[in-house]
């Protein structure tokens, strides 16, 4: 009998197993239900692709977006295994020409939308077949804890339930919180599944806050810096995606928007612009990038703070799925809170609200935290043993000069504590806070009386954003507190007294005037890598991808190309070991990479 490793060497054309994955494999092949909890890019797909090859009969694969599972198809189609899509965009024709093909085995793994077990027809196949394996891929869609709940994802349980003999079923999904796990284990009726969980770290991305004077400089430097690079820019008002959109435009580097302002048609336009490398940029709101699975995307910047870790992580880990390095840059600016506080305030449900302005703060304590940040979302998500300094991410490598800001610090808590005294305990926002530090002679001020407190202006000579800065900093390292509410009152912490008896030094970061002082993240990867042979063979696979109608990451990976470039394989064999080639992309690639490689060689050897 094959095993799942001949299956990923020759198929998949990879060497080892990630892990999780080998586990997984082979108690789905003998016979027991899985749960496979693992963050994006981890490898989920053939968790049960190489089961679902393994198994005789058909294997149903569930999965909530048409996009996702064209994606899926196309790749296993190019690797050579059987394999087809039902979706609600198809004829019923086309419909009854794949349960041709299925009936006739000749389809290993079948993508279906969970509306499907809604009709009749389809019900009546789905009886009718040979199936392998029942899977139910982004499986949180089950559980209304979950981010993005799917009624009909209910319907799944009881159509298993309905068949003659109940095959093996295996649910996958990103999303680790124990609410979403055990329902999905009780809506999907699981059989005491085996069960992974892996770290949620993404080792190939790299973290950083910035906080620029001028956001667009700061942008425009860093797209510039690497043009030919796929890169995603997220802005929070669909206004803010036209106007950075056309900035990148205007320096020659070809980018494209998404929000929901625009139409259908020009939305499905540029989203295949961007997926087809077509276009290097992506600027858009978080309307989009669900189901998007371009696994080449080597930058992830946030023009603006998001609402939450939550849709940081989610959108800023569409980088690198590859697993090639990969940038997540947040660009922070002030009113990025204000605009969130906007949006929050906005909201009807007053429990809602709070538990939003709750992670707003989070949020904001993510901006500016001196600490690791990849510890600091790590410890977010529960993850208790993350490493404290991971050695890549903004923090950890940050050349920036740390400042002594022991005596400022004593003197905005004192203020704090001398106008809660003066107002017999009244709290304040860091607007009026800063205005009293300063010095300010606006008429709210002194009709509170704060002209006449010890604490005013003892601050005068410094800047409001640099007042600010620290107020924030001391927010984030919990010496002040902001109350999670529309008004961001800040009081005193536990922390707070102890801190102004203290002699032990506040140091924070410096913060920079000027984008241009902070050394840019190179583009990582082509450190290691030939950029001139990864440009030569970037553009061939855009070349034959376009021939196939298939996105180019489809065709070979960035870091299929990678390794390409590093181990310079001359024959078929060679290109062979190279991770990412299995047989069929071997039969219908191998040639005319080989060709570009040798003649790339030939070129250089003749130039030296
Ligand atoms: P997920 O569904 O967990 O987000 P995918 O299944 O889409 O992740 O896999 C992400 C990438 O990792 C894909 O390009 C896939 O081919 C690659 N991959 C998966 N398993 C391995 C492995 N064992 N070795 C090398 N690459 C792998
Ligand atoms: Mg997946």
């Amino acid at each position: 009998m094959r095993q799942p490793i001949d299956i990923l060497k020759n198929i998949f054309g990879y060497t080892s197993f990630r892990p999780g994955q080998e586990e997984i494999i082979s108690n789905i092949l003998s016979g027991r239900d899985a749960l496979g909890i693992m963050p994006t890019g981890a490898g989920k797909s053939l968790c049960y692709q190489i089961p679902a090859v393994l198994t005789d009969g058909t294997s149903i694969i569930i999965s909530p977006l048409i996009s996702l599972m064209k994606d899926q198809v196309d790749a296993l189609r190019q690797n050579g295994v059987q394999a087809a899509s039902i979706n609600s965009s198809m004829e019923w024709d086309d419909v009854v020409s794949i349960f041709r093909l299925v009936s006739s085995g000749r389809i290993k793994l079948l993508y279906i939308a969970p509306e499907r077990f809604e009709n009749n027809g389809f019900r009546e196949f789905f009886h009718s077949i040979e199936i392998g394996l029942v899977i139910v891929d982004e499986a949180h869609c089950v559980s209304q804890w979950g981010h993005d709940f799917r009624p009909s994802y209910l319907n799944i349980a009881p159509a298993i339930k309905s068949l003659k003999r109940r095959p093996v079923v295996a649910a996958f999904t990103a999303t680790a919180t124990p609410e979403v796990r055990d329902d999905i284990i009780r809506q999907l009726g699981l059989e005491s599944p085996f069960s992974v969980t892996t770290g949620f770290d993404r080792e190939n991305l790299f973290f950083q806050v910035e906080h620029p004077a001028d956001k667009t400089k700061f942008l425009l430097d860093y797209v510039s810096k690497i043009p030919n690079a796929s890169g995603i820019v997220y802005c929070s008002t669909r206004k803010q995606v036209e106007s950075v959109c056309d900035k990148i435009c205007r320096t020659g580097i070809s980018a494209v928007r998404y929000h929901a302002g625009l139409d259908d048609d020009e939305r499905l336009r540029n989203q295949e612009a961007f997926i087809y490398d077509k276009a290097g940029v992506m600027v858009a709101t978080n309307a989009f990038g669900m189901g998007i699975n371009k696994s080449n995307v080597r930058y992830v910047i946030h023009y603006n703070m998001p609402a939450n870790m939550d849709s940081y992580y989610q959108e800023a880990g569409r980088a690198g799925r590859d697993g090639l390095p990969a940038d997540c840059i947040l660009l922070f600016g002030p009113k990025d809170v204000m605009t969130a506080r906007f949006f929050i305030s906005q909201c009807e449900d007053s429990g809602t609200k709070k538990s939003a302005y709750r992670k707003l703060r989070d949020m904001v304590d993510y901006c500016h935290t001196t600490g690791c940040l990849r510890s600091y979302i790590l410890n977010y998500f529960g993850e208790e043993d993350a490493p404290g300094n991971c050695g890549s991410c903004g923090s950890c490598t940050s050349q920036t000069e740390l400042v002594d800001v022991t005596t400022e610090a004593k003197k905005i808590i004192s203020c704090v504590y001398r106008m809660a005294e003066h107002t017999g305990g009244r709290k304040f926002g860091s607007a009026v806070l800063t205005d009293v530090l300063r010095g300010s002679q606006k008429a709210r001020i002194k009709s509170l009386g704060f002209d006449k407190i010890s604490t005013w202006g003892l601050m005068k000579e410094y800047r409001v954003d640099d007042v600010r800065g620290i107020v924030d900093f001391l927010v984030a390292q919990g010496f002040l507190q902001t109350e999670a509410g529309e008004f961001p009152f800040l009081s005193f912490t536990e922390n707070s007294l102890p801190f102004l008896k203290s002699r032990t030094k506040l140091l924070m970061r410096k913060q920079e005037e000027k984008a241009e002082k902070r050394p840019l993240q190179k583009n990582r990867h082509t450190e290691t890598v030939n950029e001139e042979l990864f440009d030569v063979l970037r553009s061939l696979r855009k070349e034959l991808s376009a021939a196939e109608g298939v996105p180019p990451y489809i065709v070979f990976s960035d870091k299929t190309l990678a390794a390409m470039c590093d181990m310079l394989p001359s024959d078929k064999d060679g290109l062979l070991e190279v991770p990412g080639v299995g047989q069929a992309k071997l039969e219908k690639y191998g040639d005319a990479f080989i060709y570009a490689i040798n003649s790339w060689r030939g070129d250089t050897a003749r130039r030296h």
